[in-house]
């Protein structure tokens, strides 16, 4: 089922999400809604908050980006209840883009590796894994909207003047898309 993709302006984008237990109601069918309406927006990542709920999941399949980034290959994973541990210093710049702010593409800073914490979706126990180069870019990506934030949040002020009408036009729904949307 696809669901409609909040944004930018609605709340549930700026609240720090929670974690799910094992019994929470309707898991499997919610990431497969979620993979459907990522694939059906031509997205590579989406994250619960994105569709209106704030629980710590998030959907990537990235493996579309391969030719230019040989490490996203079999990158296609379902994670939950994410939280970084640590972070590289190093910084390395980052072309991105979000479903929750269409037609915004801005150049980000974001860390070289995360090493991170989670739990498997399938048999609920917690792992530990570093995550690097494309695929600690994209992961860092969703993961801040687990956190409220959002890609633009990163941008130094003048950009974020420069963009300030854009987002204002997301926000009144002046911005056409090819998928459904929720506005705040
Ligand atoms: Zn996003």
């Amino acid at each position: 089922m696809l669901l409609p993709i909040v944004q930018y302006g609605h709340p549930t984008l700026r609240k720090v999400s929670g974690d799910v237990t094992k019994d929470y109601d309707g898991l499997d069918k919610l990431i497969s809604d979620m993979w459907d309406t990522m694939y059906k927006a031509e997205g590579i990542g989406l994250a619960a908050p994105q569709i209106g709920r704030n629980i710590r999941l998030f959907v990537i399949d990235a493996t579309c980006l391969k030719d230019d980034h040989p490490e996203v290959a079999d990158f296609k994973r379902v994670f939950l209840n994410a939280h970084i541990l640590e972070s590289s210093e190093k910084l390395v710049d980052s072309a991105e883009g979000c479903l929750s702010l269409p037609g915004i593409n801005e150049t980000v800073k974001r860390s070289e590796w995360v090493k991170v914490r989670y739990t498997n979706v399938e048999t609920f126990e917690e792992k530990e894994e570093i995550i690097d180069g494309y695929c600690a870019i994209v992961f860092q990506h969703e993961y801040d909207h687990l956190e409220g934030k959002v890609f633009t949040d990163h941008l130094g002020a003048l950009k974020k003047r420069l963009i300030k009408g854009k987002l204002t036009s997301i926000s009144a729904g002046k911005v056409r898309t090819h998928y459904r949307v929720l506005l705040p």
